[in-house]
């Protein structure tokens, strides 16, 4: 697939949460393309395949380095990115991708389900961003880009704690454009249609082919393409643009 290039993306240190697989990975190996420095994070115990993903994402061009914290431990997170930041110096991009679904129909709802997916969806995204942006005051042109989902606008059967979790995501990011825009800070979320990877290939045929038959372009998206959308919104090819909400869902939700 073409990549576009972004000269402005060279060097640029942006945090990719999640970046081990799926969407994630393919955002990470896009932004290694564009010789991006890179920082992932990865959970306690997964340092090797941290390591791993270090050698790919350099192998394709830029830097790695990497960092430890589970999204559903708020102590961790502060704690990790500050010492990185202490260590190493201000970041001018993140990436908010990390996320988990737990599907159940409201009458079998669990309130452990519902805690743990608003927890490392909603909670992890804003507790990483709050990490961040003291040391993002003395950064220019920082681009945060928050991967919430179709359904965070438009709801789903089965899916309520995902769907608030996404939904969360947009608010809050609407909210920090406006709190944080004057000091040149844009903030800006992606919500993703079907996109095939873990997270999909789980959901049953019969579900798939339901979804299919409701997106015009007649095909599920790829990490790919979302890529490209996040490499334009971090970049200062969409330096006016902060606040927004951008679906890209094959017109899944029109
Ligand atoms: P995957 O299930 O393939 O990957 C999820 C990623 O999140 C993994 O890297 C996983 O790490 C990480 N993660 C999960 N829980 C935690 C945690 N507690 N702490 C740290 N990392 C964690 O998901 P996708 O690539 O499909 O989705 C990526 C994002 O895009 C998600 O936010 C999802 O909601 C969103 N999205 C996806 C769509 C799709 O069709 N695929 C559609 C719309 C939105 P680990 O390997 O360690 O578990």
């Amino acid at each position: 697939m073409s990549i576009v290039h972004y000269s402005d993306l060279e060097g640029k240190r942006v945090l990719v949460t999640g970046a081990n697989r799926g969407i994630g990975h393919a955002i990470a190996v896009s932004l290694a393309k564009q010789q991006a420095h890179l920082v992932i994070n990865y959970r306690p115990g997964k340092e090797e395949m941290a390591h791993k993903l270090k050698n790919e994402f350099e192998q394709i061009g830029g830097r790695c380095d990497t960092i430890c914290f589970d999204l559903s431990n708020g102590e961790q997170i502060k704690e990790s990115i500050t010492s990185y930041i202490k260590e190493h110096g201000a970041l001018s991009g993140l990436v908010n991708n990390a996320g988990i679904s737990k599907d159940q129909i409201v009458l079998r709802l669990k309130e452990s389900d519902i805690a743990e997916t608003l927890n490392i969806n909603l909670l992890g995204t804003m507790l990483v961003t709050s990490a961040l942006t003291r040391s993002l005051l003395k950064e220019e042109h920082v681009s945060i880009v928050h991967i919430s989902s179709i359904v965070g606008l438009m709801g789903n059967p089965s899916q309520i704690s995902y769907a608030a979790s996404k939904a969360g995501m947009i608010g809050f990011s609407k909210s920090y454009a406006k709190e944080l825009g004057s000091r040149n800070i844009r903030s800006n979320v992606i919500c993703p249609g079907f996109i095939r990877t873990d997270m999909t290939d789980k959901l049953e045929d019969g579900v798939q082919q339901s979804y299919m038959s409701d997106i015009p372009l007649k095909r599920f998206g790829e990490g790919e393409e979302i890529a490209e959308l996040v490499n334009f919104l971090l970049s200062r090819a969409s330096s006016y643009i902060t606040g927004e909400v951008i679906k890209i869902d094959g017109g899944l939700y029109i």
